[in-house]
């Protein structure tokens, strides 16, 4: 099939899903991965502070009773800073009150807390605290952290900073952050292979159904789809088979409908014109042309008759068939139907059996629509019987619905037929006179009224039309 781009289609459902699905699931991939970077960060951070703190806290703690004057302080700290433990992970530098270092855990005399900005914030602090993070001389990424030691009476004595080295960590927060994207990464291809498979299961079977639709609609009816799954596709492509099938039978119908038209219009308009042509010529005894006469107006009822029948059919269609409804005597219009019948049957050779009830329900109707189903059913009953047949015409009443049966002894329906001869259009045989919508129109007329057609046939033994209309 050839590739088609739908007319005034601007956005592929593919771009849609790229932007609005996946650009979506992307935004949000990147989101969560910036969001836990900086949660780890900050929790590996705070962790790595609250340590330092805690060794701070718990120099203090050994210091305070012992803290009391400077020059003891000194020696002490001296001590605290010699026989520290962690000096592989922490660098302990001890101040003295006037900035100079007195011991450090590197080895270094000549540091000065000049510039270390946590050493200055703990000096204003209320809880004698700095820290801060930075790159050292070394250019190496640090964290530190700075304590007074204060006496009782809120004396400074010297402070004491505590240093590590943030290399390690940071180096553990870059792994998890390449964890996070390496994971977020497999999501996004796993979403944009997923995603174009699933466009794809879409995309091409809509591609075939656009392009048969475009086929169906320039008047080809034979193409049909293959169905391939039984989901909303499957469904879609059912539904478009089945209009396929539909408007074929249609066009099949109408087409046969005009020819059947045509024919019909053709033969008494043929009839109608030759006897004009001879009772034109000066020749004519009284008797010929009174005959010519007869046919002529016999004809033209049956024309108008027709032209009637299409009429109603196309208001039916236009939904501008108007019902006068009124309270009817049913009986009554059924009593001159059948009535109206008697001269055909005997014409005809038909026995017609009218089995008259004693009193039906009012109906709420239209008495001329409802005698124009009536003619119809009874037209059919004469037309499609055979030589010598039997027509019976019974109504009664029943929890408060009126039924009116007309069953004929005729060739019968088949039952593959039965389900469309309701169906405008449709004749069995395209041979026998009539436009195949007189049944199409009662049965549209019946339902208006809120009652129903029913046909009931046997093949080669005879047909029943049921019309049901709700009683008064
Ligand atoms: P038509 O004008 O052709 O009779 P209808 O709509 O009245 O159109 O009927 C549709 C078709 O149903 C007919 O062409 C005929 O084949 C079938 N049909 C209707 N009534 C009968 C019947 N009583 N017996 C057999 N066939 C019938």
């Amino acid at each position: 099939m050839g590739k088609v781009k739908p007319v005034g289609v601007r956005k592929s459902i593919a771009t849609r899903w790229l932007i609005h699905g996946l650009g979506f699931a992307i935004s949000i991939i990147i989101i969560a991965i910036v969001a836990l970077s900086f949660s780890i960060k900050t929790y590996i951070y705070n962790s790595i502070e609250s340590a330092l703190r805690g060794r701070s806290d718990e120099m203090i703690s050994n210091l305070s009773l012992r803290a009391e004057k400077e020059a003891e302080l000194s020696n002490t700290l001296r001590d605290y800073v010699r026989n520290f433990t962690d000096k592989n992970e922490l660098e302990v530098t001890a101040f003295s009150v006037y900035g100079d270092a007195i011991a450090s855990t590197s080895g270094m005399s000549n540091i000065s807390y000049e510039g270390f900005k946590d050493m200055e914030m703990a000096m204003y602090d209320p809880d004698n605290f700095g820290n801060w993070e930075g790159t050292n001389e070394y250019g190496e990424k640090i964290m530190a952290i700075t304590r007074i030691v204060r006496d009782r009476n809120d004396k400074a004595l010297g402070a004491v900073r505590y240093v590590t080295s943030l290399e390690k960590a940071d180096r553990m927060i870059s792994q998890t952050i390449g964890l996070f994207i390496s994971i977020g990464a497999v999501i996004t291809v796993f979403l944009v292979f997923s995603g174009i498979y699933f466009i794809r299961s879409i995309i091409t079977p809509v591609k075939q159904i656009s392009e048969s639709a475009r086929i169906i609609s320039s008047g080809n009816f034979n193409v049909r789809l293959n169905k391939k799954t039984d989901d909303e596709i499957g469904y879609l492509v059912d539904t478009v088979n089945d209009m396929a099938v539909e408007l074929g039978n249609t066009e099949k119908l109408k087409n046969e409908f005009i020819s059947s038209v045509s024919h019909e219009l053709r033969t008494p308009l043929t009839s109608i014109r030759g006897w004009a042509e001879t009772l034109a010529s000066a020749q004519v005894d009284e008797e010929t042309f009174k005959k010519g006469l007869r046919v002529i107006s016999k004809e033209s009822e049956r024309l108008s008759g027709l032209v009637e029948e299409l009429l109603d059919f196309s208001r039916l269609q236009s939904g501008r068939l108007v019902m006068n409804m009124v309270k009817t005597d049913i009986l009554a219009e059924l009593d001159e139907v059948v009535f109206a019948f008697t001269d055909r049957a005997r014409a005809e050779n038909v026995k017609l059996i009218y089995d008259e009830p004693d009193i039906l329900p009012y109906v709420k109707a239209d008495a001329n629509r409802i005698r124009q189903v009536l003619v119809n059913l009874l037209d059919n009953a004469f037309k499609y019987n055979k030589e010598g047949g039997e027509i019976k015409v019974a109504a009664y009443s029943e929890k408060g619905m009126v039924y009116i049966k007309v069953s004929d002894s005729g060739i019968g329906i088949r039952e593959k037929d039965l389900p469309n001869i309701k169906k405008k259009f449709y004749k069995v045989n395209t041979m026998i006179k009539g436009s195949g919508i007189g049944l199409a129109v009662s049965d549209e007329i019946i339902n208006i009224h809120g009652g129903s057609l029913t046909v009931e046939s046997i093949y080669g033994t005879g047909t029943t039309v049921t019309v049901t209309l709700p009683g008064m």
